[in-house]
């Protein structure tokens, strides 16, 4: 269903229709570089790229990286590795706030010289300690009406490495008594030895996000910065700053929309960062993580993660998604794309009596019943095979269409078989189940369109490839781990998360490549983990076939 333009839509296209910017569409994806992107991000990346995609604009890839004491390159290159993951393009525009230090510099400059800016000797303690409250005004700081050329001197200082980290500020002189906190004159510089990764010890002062975001929006012509809600209370000071900084007629606006939340999910970067330093994941690319590079791992698409956030669409709306319709968009998408293959994850013998047992006949089988030009390959059919130990039973209740004595079930793409008899060990485990087969039920055969209730699937057990198999589930057994007060989110990561297992798969599968997808009929989506040699296949369950959580609820 084609939905219509959601809100920022809406507001882009009326800009358009009234020549706005000179009919200009420029975004932005402002990163901070002291993470991995997770599936939040993608919501941004999506609608950012997306906006300027539609409407043949430019989205720039920018890095917020004004703390120098929490970035990283690594972060930067993993950043642009999975935005263009996403299928997204930035070109050439790759930015960093960074590059800007010199005119954000010169605007501070120019606030203090005309008198919208003051050094403040204060710790900020103090100062916190005089922001008042949102009923009651703030307490003017002794500094704040020190003369212009001392506010200069003193600023030039603070950047030469004169003061000590945390001795100083320079703030916004801009409404102490304003209702709204973030306008109580803000710190917008602050002193920081450590060395910037791309600036060296060039900067003694950096500007606070607010000081840098709005003003490097307007170096880079961004018409639409799009940003989520928690930012709409910053929105006054973005736009004092484009009113006393920005000249001439173009201005940069702030639009918010709501963010990605989703049960069952920890997107917090702080507490993503703590699962990998606890060694609770194996890094930030673990199959269970809510990072682009954990999902890609896991198997998920690109196209299943712009499905997932054009369905959940963008509002302002804080709400939280269930992490079902994550897994959804996954699965249709795998749905098109995977080729059906077999997998036994979990083995019973099955012997087929009356098969000779020096043969071996290659069976042909489709790879996706949805999509013909996905074409066809030919799986090994012998007297040995096995199938899930789920798929027989001794003494099955009724209604149950699979393998028990005396019952006919047909093998996917294979015979039908009858069980004539079983082997138990001494503990009454079955070990072995006995069939004969009928030859005349093989595709093509006389009696190939004969019905029968159940269809297995089965591996050849001369020719199965042993594999890894790496089970996993959600992270988390809470929907809102980190919403328990006197809880630690860690305390509800679901103990079977990860569960390994050996299984057999065809033998067609020896060539699959690192990060194929599959799905292993009847399981689930499988893809074939970058772990994988070519002695020992690995494969990663992305998603069960079916929603086993919303069963069990
Ligand atoms: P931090 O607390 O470190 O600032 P952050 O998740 O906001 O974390 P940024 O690197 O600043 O990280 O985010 C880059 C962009 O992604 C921002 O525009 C931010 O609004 C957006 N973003 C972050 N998390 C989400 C989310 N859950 N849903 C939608 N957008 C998000
Ligand atoms: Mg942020």
């Amino acid at each position: 269903m084609k939905k219509g333009p959601n809100f920022i839509e809406a507001i882009v296209e009326e800009d358009l229709r009234t020549g706005r910017d000179h009919g200009r569409i420029h975004t932005r994806f402002p990163p901070e570089p002291n993470g991995y992107l997770h599936i939040g991000h993608a919501k941004a990346i999506c609608l950012d790229f997306g906006i300027a995609e539609k409407y043949g604009g430019k989205c720039n890839l920018r890095f917020d990286d004004t703390n120098p004491t929490k970035e990283d390159v690594e972060y930067v290159d993993s950043i642009k590795e999975d935005i263009r993951w996403l299928g997204f393009d930035w070109e050439d525009r790759e930015y960093y706030a960074s590059d800007y230090f010199g005119k954000l510099y010169e605007f501070a400059i120019d606030l203090i010289k005309r008198g919208y800016a003051y050094v403040d000797d204060q710790s900020s303690e103090e100062i916190a300690s005089q922001k008042g409250t949102p009923t009651e005004p703030g307490i003017p700081s002794p500094y704040r009406d020190r003369p212009v050329e001392e506010n200069l001197e003193l600023f030039r200082q603070m950047n030469a490495g004169e003061f000590p980290e945390g001795s100083r500020v320079l703030r916004a002189k801009i409404d102490m008594a304003s209702p709204n906190m973030h306008m109580r004159d803000p710190v917008i510089y602050r002193i920081l030895f450590h060395p910037h990764h791309r600036t060296g010890t060039t900067w003694k002062v950096y500007p606070m996000y607010d000081f840098a975001h709005g003003q490097c929006d307007y170096f880079e012509g961004v018409t639409h910065s799009l940003c989520t809600l928690e930012f709409e209370v910053h929105r006054p000071l973005y736009d004092w700053l484009v009113e006393k900084l920005m000249t001439g007629d173009y201005k940069p606006r702030q639009t918010e929309f709501n963010r990605l939340s989703l049960n069952y999910t920890i997107l917090s970067k702080r507490m993503l960062l703590e699962l990998v330093k606890q060694g609770h994941v194996r890094g930030w690319d673990d199959p269970r993580m809510p990072t682009l590079t954990g999902l890609r791992r896991r198997g998920y698409t690109p196209e299943s993660i712009r499905n997932f956030n054009e369905s959940i669409g963008y509002t302002k709306v804080i709400a939280t998604n269930d992490v079902g319709l994550l897994e959804f968009a996954v699965r249709e998408d795998l749905n098109r794309r995977a080729s059906r293959v077999m997998a036994v994850l979990d083995p019973l013998r099955v012997i087929i009596t009356n098969y000779p047992e020096d043969r071996t006949e290659m069976l042909e089988t489709v790879n996706n019943p949805e999509d013909d030009s996905m074409g066809s390959r030919t799986i090994p059919f012998s007297r040995e095979i096995y199938i899930e130990r789920e798929d027989f039973m001794e003494d099955p209740p009724k209604k149950y269409f699979r393998l028990s004595p005396g019952a006919e079930v047909r093998l996917k793409s294979a015979y039908i078989i009858r069980c004539d008899d079983f082997k138990k060990d001494r503990d009454g485990n079955i070990v072995e189940v006995y069939c004969t087969y009928d030859e005349r039920t093989r595709s093509g055969g006389p009696e190939a369109g004969r019905k029968v209730k159940g269809t297995l699937h089965w591996v050849s057990a001369p020719h199965a490839l042993e594999a890894e198999i790496r089970l996993y589930d959600r992270l988390f057994n809470d929907p809102d781990p980190a919403g328990h007060k006197d809880r630690h989110f860690t305390e509800f990561i679901n103990p079977d998360s990860l569960r390994i297992i050996t299984g057999y798969v065809e033998p067609s599968l020896q060539d699959a490549g690192p990060m194929d997808h599959f799905q292993f009929q009847r399981i689930g989506y499988f893809n074939v983990d970058p772990d994988s040699t070519a002695d020992k296949k690995v494969f990663n369950r992305t998603v069960p076939l079916r929603d086993n959580w919303s069963r069990q609820r």
